[in-house]
């Protein structure tokens, strides 16, 4: 498995020097401009920005790492090729078509407000001149709590490390296609999770993080020391400094698994609860796990949101539907070249979307049919010995 991602990448990076020197890359960045309605619109996504990448990497998810120094040199390498850094509400504005860009647009969002962003992305975008917009889930924002995607996959990790067998009699009926798996070595705890997690509502999550703490015994090494959170005062000093906020409802909570009435508080709660404690204006909407639905967006249509961010990595369109905002998630890896280090080339052909052109990235859609039975169902296995198992 490791050899076939060492070769996919070590593929993708001769070819980004390929499209590259041979002015490939322009050619299809220009189709892209016009396949855009004139300008391109990128909107890019990080999570932790880390100084110490090789560190963190022993201890967090993947997925959601990228140095600082890389971070600054895709912000270096944005501008080299094209792309203004523009803030959100002047990116809708373009594709609203209420104003005109003289260049591409490349907007920097953050997911979720991890610390790390406060020290570690912080000063390179204010150094920088460049705005961006940190999408909060306000019930973790100065608490000592940490997400439930970090807990598991703590919890994955300590259970893998001490060769630990769960009895699953005791745990959600649904945790068995998680830790199996896992503990059999067919799959990562890190791809293992990105399936899991966005099938199961919060409270199956939260059922299997009790349980396996309780059977592994409880203690403090069970909770990561890692994925601190910002608090109000760091979230007010980068608002102080123009750099903007988003709603990403209270408990990180993927809504199409809710019924409407935990929609409505968990997007009315964390807007309010950020202009009440910020003094700002809340617009902006990021959907947790990228996952929307049209009653979703009506919700936010309703309460003044003017946008929303999926994870979809596709192309924004002039004239396209601001509350389909198409993103890229970036982590360090994207721009490793075939040696394991930084590739300018490669990072380049990322940002101008080349393997989405040729059609070698597959964009995951975010649009789901609301499943509110299924997360009444989610909320009966969460029962310890429930013979219930959760619907497709
Ligand atoms: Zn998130």
């Amino acid at each position: 498995m490791a050899t076939a991602r060492v070769l996919r990448r070590a593929v993708k990076a001769a070819a980004a020097g390929v499209l590259h020197y041979s002015g490939m890359r322009r050619a299809m960045a220009a189709y892209r401009r016009v396949q855009s309605g004139g300008r391109r619109i990128l909107i890019v996504s990080y999570h932790r920005v880390v100084s110490d990448f090789t560190g963190e990497l022993q201890r967090s998810i993947p997925g959601l790492l990228i140095s600082q120094e890389t971070f600054r040199r895709h912000i270096e390498e944005a501008s080299a090729a094209g792309f203004d850094l523009v803030s959100i509400g002047d990116a809708v504005d373009v594709m609203a078509g209420r104003r005109v860009a003289k260049k591409d647009l490349c907007v920097i969002t953050f997911d979720d407000g991890y610390r790390d962003i406060y020290r570690y992305a912080y000063p390179i975008l204010k150094q920088l001149g460049v705005p961006a917009i940190t999408y909060l889930p306000t019930a973790f924002i100065g608490t000592n709590r940490r997400f439930n995607h970090d807990r598991l996959f703590h919890l994955l990790r300590r259970t893998q490390e001490r060769n630990f067998q769960p009895v699953y009699a005791t745990l959600p009926d649904a945790s068995l296609s998680l830790l199996g798996p896992i503990l059999s070595g067919q799959k990562t705890v890190s791809a293992a999770l990105d399936d899991f997690i966005g099938e199961h509502p919060t409270r199956v999550l939260t059922a299997i993080i009790d349980g396996l703490e309780q059977q592994l015994g409880g203690g403090q090494d069970l909770v990561p020391e890692q994925g601190d959170i910002m608090n109000w005062d760091e979230v007010r000093r980068m608002a102080r400094d123009g750099f903007e906020f988003g709603a990403h409802t209270l408990g990180h909570t993927v809504l199409t698994l809710e019924p409407q009435a935990v929609v409505e508080q968990e997007i009315l709660e964390s807007k309010r609860t950020i202009e009440a404690e910020v003094g700002i204006q809340v617009r902006d909407f990021a959907y947790c796990n990228g996952w929307y639905s049209d009653e979703i967006i009506r919700t936010l249509a309703s309460h003044g949101f003017r946008s929303g961010v999926t994870t979809e990595d596709l192309p924004n369109r002039i004239g396209g539907d601001p509350f389909t905002l198409k993103r890229k998630v970036l982590w360090e890896n994207f721009s490793l070249g075939m040696l394991g280090d930084y590739s300018s080339p490669l990072t380049g052909c990322q940002l101008d979307d080349c393997f989405g052109l040729l059609g070698v990235s597959r964009p995951v859609p975010g649009r789901r049919t609301h499943s509110y039975r299924n997360g009444l169902l989610g909320n009966l296995v969460t029962r310890p010995g429930s013979s219930l198992t959760e619907a497709p």
